[in-house]
């Protein structure tokens, strides 16, 4: 198999005797709950609703999907999964060191 072992980091070709690693990014817009009372449900909203339909109509559907989730992923020599991993730990620790 000519599959090829490259670090999509630093572009160093990663010899069969060290491990390749992938990581994987997942960005998509984050849930948030939607608060309407009912002075938004008024008639006139929905003449806004269906302007917001036609023009998601107009779009792409891989443009609209673009900005709903997008997923990236890179191949990573030891070297740079060493250097990821230890900023995504610092990282992350910061995140959640309130809920500890
Ligand atoms: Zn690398």
């Amino acid at each position: 198999m000519g599959a090829k072992r490259k670090c999509d980091n630093c572009g160093r070709t990663v010899p069969k005797n060290e491990t390749i690693y992938e990581i994987k990014i997942e960005l998509y817009a984050k849930a948030e709950d939607l608060e309407i009372d009912k002075d938004d449900l008024q008639e006139d909203h929905m003449a806004e609703i269906e302007a917001i339909i036609e023009a998601l109509e107009d779009m792409d559907v891989e443009e609209v999907t673009d900005q709903v989730y997008e997923c990236y992923k890179f191949d990573l020599c030891p070297q740079c999964r060493e250097n990821f991993h230890s900023k995504l730990k610092l990282r992350s620790k910061e995140n959640t060191q309130s809920i500890e």
